[in-house]
């Protein structure tokens, strides 16, 4: 991919410095949520709030606007350069229709209620973050009015988060595999085998040991380490700066190791993709992932596909050992058995973030309804912790006890983030989908991952069908170009099928 049309190369030459902006934005917030010392928020607060007024008003330049708008009307671009007009074009409509009080008044609530939902999580109390969530749903609302929508306000939401996709899109998505999906929890329940209990997840582990372990799933993963750093945060998270600086973070609790070794693979699955772009994209609109599913299905195929499997569990069956004696202990027992139990095991639980391949869906379908239900009015933020419980208890049989493990888990909508969540599922069941595609080349992957070169190859194939297009193309455009299917939920439920009914962990 490269460019050769006029205006494109002008177009690229403005927005270099609004990449820098971005280069610079990027390093400052993955320093606010690694290294900062705490006191230095305010500050930052402030700078990223200037830098981002300083991007708009580089957007909105006269010349740059006049250019854009006209890219779409040139014949004969390379895709790389449709996919520049086209990224370029959506920004700069965020840019037109959003007046800058309104985004103003979206930092200042969101910042607010932030905390505000930080507090209410740690006193389990909805009543504090309820009045702010209130005015989240308006803001949410006025800004599906600005943006503009056909059908239901919550497609301009979504578009931000999924280009191209709509409510409808959604709704069909979500109604075609949750009695599919809810089949198989079911019967994975009532095997006569099944037992919910996962020893390993109860016992403590040593950090430094942990820390290592990472190291060592790195190295298995092929990273080079002059191009990707780890390091660790709360909430692990994954920031490109370029194709050749990637940095990702891990978690380390007190006890249960796979929740460190699923983060670790996770955001590597993330990296990769960034890490994979094209020379020729970097510095460019398109120059990194950008559709949240395309992502996600880069996370939740090396998370699950790869770190979920038997090989995997057999590769590090001896490191896990040296996380502690009574870890030790337990697996010069259970054996190899016992970790791939341990990382598949299916078990209906309150936090969407815990949940297993199974039933994780279940938790994205309540805050797509929720979400949907808010934005039309059928839903009233004071009734949400109640509509929350009940849902849970009919869609996975549990019921939280208060909020905090209830309606307050996600960050998202203290954030103002609403159109989110349903990116999770797209991924995960895009995820499925290349596996497929992989398994025509490799055979089955299961059997293919014991293979030497394995994980080599599969990065091979990621970057020409996936990665080294950064962001040309939609979701859909590329699944299509790439395999040549259309996206479609019957890969997952198969892989679902044939992992969790004919395998007894
Ligand atoms: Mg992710």
């Amino acid at each position: 991919m490269s460019f050769t049309n006029k205006k494109i190369i002008k177009i690229l030459e403005h927005y270099k410095t609004i990449w820098a902006l971005n280069y610079a934005a990027g390093l400052a917030q993955w320093d606010l949520n690694t290294y900062m010392p705490p006191d230095g928020a305010p500050a930052r607060g402030e700078a990223m709030a200037k830098l981002s007024t300083l991007c708009q008003k580089l957007f909105l330049d006269r010349k740059f606007m006049a250019l854009i708008e006209k890219a779409g009307e040139e014949k004969k671009l390379s895709d790389a350069e449709k996919g520049v007009a086209r990224t370029l074009k959506k920004d700069l409509r965020n840019y037109q229709k959003l007046p800058p009080e309104f985004l103003e008044e979206f930092e200042r609530v969101t910042s607010e209620a932030h905390v505000a939902w930080r507090e209410s999580k740690q006193s389990s109390d909805f009543s504090r973050f309820a009045p702010f969530l209130e005015r989240i749903v308006d803001l949410n609302r006025r800004k599906a009015d600005y943006l503009g929508y056909e059908g239901h306000p919550y497609d301009a939401l979504i578009n931000e988060f999924e280009e191209g996709w709509t409510t409808k899109d959604l709704d069909d998505f979500f109604s075609g595999f949750r009695s599919g999906l809810k089949e198989i929890l079911d019967q994975v329940l009532s095997r006569p085998g099944y037992s919910p209990s996962a020893p390993l997840a109860e016992m403590p582990y040593n950090r430094a040991a942990m820390e290592r372990v990472n190291r060592e799933i790195l190295d298995y993963l092929r990273v080079d380490p002059r191009r990707l750093r780890l390091d660790a945060s709360p909430h692990p998270f994954t920031q490109g700066l370029t194709n050749r600086d990637v940095r990702i973070t891990t978690w380390y609790a007190a006890k249960d190791f796979g929740a460190s070794v699923s983060s670790t693979i996770h955001e590597f699955g993330h990296a990769l993709y960034e890490a994979q772009v094209g020379d020729a994209l970097q510095f460019t609109p398109i120059g990194g992932g950008r559709s949240l599913g395309l992502h996600e299905s880069q996370s939740r195929f090396w998370e699950n596909m790869v770190g979920r499997s038997r090989a995997f569990a057999e590769k590090f069956m001896k490191s896990f050992q040296g996380l502690s004696t009574e870890i030790d202990e337990y697996l010069e027992k259970e054996g190899v058995e016992g970790v791939h139990r341990y990382f598949n095991l299916v078990k209906p639980g309150l936090i969407r973030v815990e949940a297993d391949e199974v039933t994780y869906h279940f938790h994205v379908i309540l805050r797509f309804y929720l979400e949907k239900s808010l934005l039309e009015g059928t839903a009233k933020v004071r009734d949400l912790p109640e509509i929350w419980n009940q849902s849970m208890e009919r869609f996975l049989g549990v019921a939280p006890k208060n909020d905090a493990e209830g309606v307050l888990q996600d960050i998202h909508w203290s954030m103002g983030a609403m159109g989110y969540f349903p990116t999770y599922s797209i991924g995960t069941f895009l995820s499925a989908m290349w596996r497929e595609a992989m398994e025509e080349e490799f055979g089955d992957l299961d059997e293919f991952l014991l293979r030497e070169e394995a994980v080599e190859r599969i990065q091979k194939w990621l970057r020409e069908k996936v990665h080294r297009h950064g962001a040309a193309y939609t979701l859909k455009d590329l699944v299509k170009r790439s395999i040549g299917k259309d996206f479609s939920t019957e890969p997952m439920l198969k892989y679902l099928r044939k992992k969790y009914l004919a395998n007894d962990f």
